[in-house]
């Protein structure tokens, strides 16, 4: 393919999102932008000498935008399946301390093939020491990485913002081209009030976008509302924070942080199961998007995000697989389906979501929360050529009415035979080029079973192994030392 001699794929549906589906369309695409969407015959006739690759009884459309993960935990993935929220992140503290650097960048490597494989090719993924950036963009993903900071000790706030702009200086200049840096203040319970408006300031000065895990759980709601909970004593117990004074707000997380004037356009609220209607008249004034992480919240037994309010007051919401430790697999078919059946049973009415409306919250939706919409999340001519196709062919298809219905209701990520980013194919059939995913598999057996033995000797435990808290950090231990 080259700039002049555009690629032609032609398939039996064509869902451009930002339009209606096409039955017998086609793609044409030039260098690594979209020429032209619509009819089959009307696009080869516009492009002659086209290389046509018909790909047949499938489905293309936008690659997915995965808003929220964490692909450098994809080796924790089965290890802590049947946990509530707040017991989960206790031992995921101990499980994170005992990585080495390079098992992480092998667990991101793993996530990140899982990833194109799965038809994501935009990802905004959260790390604390930048570990999947290069992974994710080997693999042929986009998109945005998240540091994350974590600090309760506001007498060493300008140490903590200090190795932040470090971190981020070095994240910036070695990202590629295909990714920018963002910054994550973990959540309401690991990052004070203060460190939150420091790197809120910070962010709008230097242009800067933000996420935070906000409204999680129960957990959370009770530290900030009360001071209380399991939040305020095991877990700052664990970190060694037991001697810093917890301060009961009385309000909603969500309001506790609009307090503190962290909210606008550019900073992605993650989760929000636990927000209210007046939560949600919040996140709409400011214009701030949210993360769904339907499943990843339900596994975890923190609820619902309640959707059908956030899309009714017009807030911006993109869809996100959360990390393999909580959703175990990064599938966007699941989670739109989840979601789907997740609303529909809680307010017991069917036309409260449908499948299109799906669809679009996993592409489209996704990038306008990332504020990416200019350039992806749907197949418009001028936008990055980031499109996938899926397999119909199998009889979990057979017939197909509406092609929205059938990736919604029928098909999951082993579906997807084809991933294009940037007009350049990075998965197709089963292989990715220049990546060998058996050995990453391999690797990935080993460094589990590496993963078990420190974990049966106890050598589990925060700050006893190696690699410290380097992962989740410096602020970590420097509250503990
Ligand atoms: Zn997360």
């Amino acid at each position: 393919m080259t700039d002049n001699q555009p690629t032609i794929y032609r398939a039996d549906w064509v869902l451009p999102v930002a339009g209606p589906f096409v039955a017998g369309g086609a793609v044409a695409v030039a260098g690594e932008r979209i020429a032209a969407v619509g009819d089959a015959a009307e696009v080869a006739a516009a492009y002659p000498g086209a290389q046509v690759v018909d790909l047949g009884r499938a489905i293309v459309m936008p690659g997915f935008v995965n808003c929220h993960s964490h692909l450098e935990y994809t080796l924790f993935r089965g290890i802590l399946d049947d946990a509530q929220f707040g017991d989960w992140i206790l031992q995921l503290v101990d499980f994170k301390a005992s990585l080495t650097p390079e098992e992480y960048a092998l667990s991101a490597r793993l996530g990140a093939a899982e990833s194109v494989a799965s038809g994501i090719t935009t990802v905004a993924d959260t790390c604390y020491g930048g570990t999947s950036m290069a992974p994710a963009a080997e693999a042929g993903l986009r998109g945005r990485l998240y540091l994350e900071v974590f600090g309760i000790d506001d007498t060493r706030i300008d140490e903590t913002l200090a190795a932040t702009e470090r971190r981020l200086d070095e994240a910036r200049a070695a990202a590629p081209p295909t990714f920018d840096v963002g910054l994550m203040p973990h959540a309401p319970y690991t990052v004070s009030s203060r460190l939150f408006q420091t790197l809120a300031a910070f962010s709008r000065e230097r242009g800067i976008s933000m996420a935070s895990h906000v409204a999680e759980s129960k957990d959370e709601l009770t530290y900030v509302r009360s001071g209380s909970g399991k939040f305020a004593h095991d877990f700052r117990e664990k970190l060694g924070w037991e001697r810093m004074l917890v301060q009961p707000y009385g309000v909603s997380p969500i309001k506790y942080l609009q307090q503190w004037g962290v909210f606008d356009a550019d900073f992605l609220a993650v989760h929000c199961t636990q927000a209210t209607l007046d939560d949600v008249h919040i996140l709409r004034a400011k214009g701030t998007p949210i993360v769904h992480c339907p499943k990843s919240n339900a596994k975890l037994g923190c609820g619902i995000a309640p959707l059908p309010d956030l899309l009714r007051l017009g807030v911006t919401v993109g869809l996100g697989t959360d990390s393999p430790a909580a959703s175990n697999i990064m599938d966007m078919f699941d989670e739109m389906r989840t979601m789907l059946l997740l609303h529909r049973a809680t307010e017991r009415d069917a036309s409260v979501l449908d499948a299109e409306t799906c669809v679009r919250l996993a592409t489209l939706g996704g990038a306008e929360a990332l504020g990416m919409a200019a350039e992806v999340g749907s197949l418009e001519p001028g936008k990055l050529a980031d499109l996938i196709a899926v397999d119909i062919s199998s009889s979990h298809f057979a017939p197909v009415e509406n092609p929205y219905s059938a990736l919604v209701f029928g098909a999951n990520q082993d579906d997807v035979f084809l991933t294009v980013v940037g007009g350049r194919p990075v998965y197709r059939d089963g292989e990715h080029p220049g990546l060998d995913v058996e050995l990453l598999r391999a690797e990935a057996l080993v460094a589990r079973l590496r993963l078990q033995e420190r974990s049966r000797q106890g050598l589990v435990r925060v700050g006893s192994v190696e690699s410290g808290w380097w992962q989740t950090g410096g602020a970590l231990e420097e509250a503990t030392a």
